[in-house]
């Protein structure tokens, strides 16, 4: 039945709380995995925003200077052919024409710098005449006469440039080395805009001849700064030739004779190899210029399937069309791209905490946030930490739920341990009761068989010795005794535990009631050749007490003194007092009693699991009893014992009783 009853406790613990916690931790799990889900969605929202936004600010940006651009050079076509463009990001405008690409150097014949010299001109006929006596009739001398006289006649300052040049080449051929050098000096000190039809500076020709000489190097690398900060793009090849000079300096100037004109060098040469790099970059966009589906910025309501701006190259260029302007075409515009994004982002606020976690990165991306239609080949990166502010915004609910979760199952466990407890206690308090119901049919049987068998002895008449009689009787008296114990016991406890045990206090002699009690004992305890001594002290005043109740605990603890006293003879009883105190003490020399029980002695049903009691009847209630009647008077009990000494059990009453 009592089993029956733990199922169905431990069913409804199931039901009724295991059951609700599982779902509610499972609920709360799923819920913080949606919320998550949900943050990172918004996180992802938010980026496709921020990129967005900043797709728009690119592009329109990028449109402003394309459309600055093309109106400079509308204003003025020659600058096509310079690098000094209006905004500083600009890296190259280049025209387009017939959906074909003309870099800035690959001049037009309105941009040219110089023409083929013309034949009817008084310069092209004097050349012509310089150039036969040079090349027919190896006449060096007249040549270079020929060649000076076309210098004189040249209307462009390019025309006299070639005819210097020419000259100084025919006084060198006629081994006026001198003269010829000069030459090549003046030739040296032309303008850096004065380029041949293949967009190299005249100058650079006569840097060979005169280097080689030794002479005029630190004029050489000033002329090589001058064209360097020359507006003018320089065609590949000008930049190649100057590349080459710039490295002969380099080679031919020891480092100890001239520190400055070498370090002047070497700074040039890095110069002329960003700029080969950026002209052999613009070369390559002009082959892949058609693939790249470029569309020309489009009114401000137009939109175009094509892109607008597209990122090219390993240094990458933004590159777009300006817009159609009458009668012009368009023109191609590219961008440097990490000047023209970090000016974007550092004045840029995209109020959203961006963009200091923002950057912008050419070329496709995996997880690249698009920056919208009309841009291809740019992408928006968020730094790592971007969703901190989602995620804090985030975390109260969140901690919520994991609190709310931490209370219900510590709820959980708590009831769990406490089923636990109930269910263990009930277990156990089956089993003492069981024990108990055993163990008081045995203690009942002993002395009521001593009775039945002492009182047929004495009614058959077999004994005919008064003495013998006498003994008899007062067995039958003894065993009576301890009958009425045992029952008196049981029946205090089942008052006990109903609530229904009264005491009744009178005013009475504490040495008289310990002597009753001597005398209810000595008889049993002289029987079993007990040496039993009592002490009272007389002199205690009266206390107020329930009589009965006080002598039934001092005999349970003789009877206990007896029961436990093993081969041991000597029980002593006394009564004495301390203080405020009256002690009732009962001192065995028996079995004693392990510390680890001794907690314990006081509990109903309670027997020490000790060998020696296992053969010994008892009920586990006689303790219980003692503790409660004590406890009743105001008073406590305590126990000494050690195990194979003995114990002394003293039950202290309060002498000013007020009960
Ligand atoms: P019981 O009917 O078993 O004697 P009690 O409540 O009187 O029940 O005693 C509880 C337990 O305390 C006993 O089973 C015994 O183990 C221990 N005990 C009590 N008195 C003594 C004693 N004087 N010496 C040794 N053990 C004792």
């Amino acid at each position: 039945m009592k089993v029956e009853g733990h199922r169905k406790q431990v069913a409804l613990f199931l039901v009724a709380v295991l059951l609700p916690a599982v779902v509610l931790v499972a609920l709360t799990l799923r819920i913080v995995k949606q919320e998550k889900e949900l943050t990172m969605k918004r996180v992802a929202d938010e980026r496709q925003r921020v990129a967005a936004e900043i797709g728009r600010d690119l592009t329109s940006r990028l449109d402003v200077l394309a459309r600055e651009e093309a109106s400079a050079i509308a204003d003025e076509p020659a600058r096509l052919a310079r690098r000094d463009y209006r905004n500083p990001e600009v890296v190259l405008v280049a025209r387009i024409d017939d959906a074909r690409l003309f870099l800035p150097w690959e001049a037009g014949p309105e941009t040219a710098a110089s023409r083929p010299p013309e034949n009817d001109s008084a310069y092209g006929r004097i050349l012509r005449q310089a150039e036969n006596a040079e090349f027919s009739s190896k006449n060096y001398a007249v040549a270079a006469a020929r060649y000076l006289r076309a210098a004189s006649a040249a209307r462009l300052p390019v025309e006299e440039g070639y005819a210097r040049l020419q000259r100084a080449r025919a006084l060198a051929k006629s081994k006026k080395e001198q003269e010829s050098l000069s030459e090549y000096a003046k030739v040296l000190s032309l303008s850096p805009g004065v380029i041949d039809e293949y967009s190299i500076p005249l100058s650079f020709y006569a840097f060979e001849p005169l280097l080689r000489a030794g002479l005029m190097v630190p004029e050489a690398v000033a002329r090589i700064g001058q064209q360097l900060a020359d507006p003018a793009w320089l065609s590949p090849a000008g930049l190649y030739l100057m590349r080459d000079l710039v490295q002969q300096i380099i080679a031919a100037s020891p480092a100890a004779s001239g520190a400055s004109v070498r370090s002047g060098a070497e700074e040039h040469l890095g110069k002329v190899l960003g700029r080969i790099q950026a002209v052999e970059q613009a070369l390559r966009l002009k082959e892949d210029f058609p693939r790249l589906g470029l569309e020309p910025v489009p009114g401000p309501d137009l939109k175009k399937a094509g892109f607008l701006w597209v990122s090219y190259g390993q240094k990458p260029w933004l590159v777009g069309l300006t817009p159609e302007a009458p009668g012009e075409g368009n023109m191609l515009v590219a961008v440097d791209f990490q000047a023209f994004s970090s000016t974007l982002l550092s004045d840029a606020d995209y109020s959203t905490g961006y963009p200091a976690d923002v950057d912008l990165q050419a070329g496709l991306s995996a997880d690249g946030t698009s920056l919208g239609p009309g841009l291809r080949g740019i992408h928006v990166a968020f730094a790592s930490g971007g969703e901190q502010p989602f995620a804090t915004q985030w975390s109260l609910p969140r901690l919520f739920y994991f609190l709310a979760l931490a209370v219900v199952l510590s709820i959980t466990l708590f009831g769990a341990y406490l089923l636990w407890r109930d269910v263990r206690r009930e277990v156990l308090m089956v089993q003492m009761r069981s024990q108990f119901v055993s163990s008081v049919s045995h203690e009942l049987k002993t002395p009521l068989t001593a009775i039945r068998m002492f009182a047929e002895t004495l009614r058959l008449g077999r004994s005919k010795d008064p003495a013998t009689q006498a003994e008899y009787l007062d067995t039958i008296i003894n065993e009576s005794e301890r009958l009425t114990r045992l029952l008196n016991n049981v029946l205090d406890f089942s008052k006990i535990e109903r609530g229904k045990r009264i005491y009744h206090p009178a005013p009475a002699s504490l040495p008289e009631i310990v002597r009753a009690a001597a005398r209810a004992m000595e008889y049993p305890l002289k029987q079993q050749g007990f040496e039993f001594e009592v002490r009272i002290d007389e002199s205690l005043p009266e206390v107020c007490v329930d009589r009965d109740a006080i002598e039934q605990a001092v005999l349970n603890l003789l009877s206990n003194a007896m029961k436990y006293s093993n081969e041991s003879r000597t029980v002593s009883l006394s009564v004495q007092r301390q203080g405020d105190s009256a002690v009732i003490e009962v001192v065995d020399r028996g079995v004693g009693i392990d510390p680890e029980y001794q907690a314990h002695l006081f509990e109903e049903f309670y027997r020490a699991p000790a060998r020696e009691n296992q053969s010994l009847p008892g009920t586990g209630l006689g303790l219980s009893l003692v503790a409660h009647i004590t406890k009743a008077h105001g008073g406590s009990v305590r126990v000494e014992s050690a195990p194979g000494r003995g114990s002394t059990f003293s039950i202290i009453l309060p002498l000013k009783s007020e009960s």
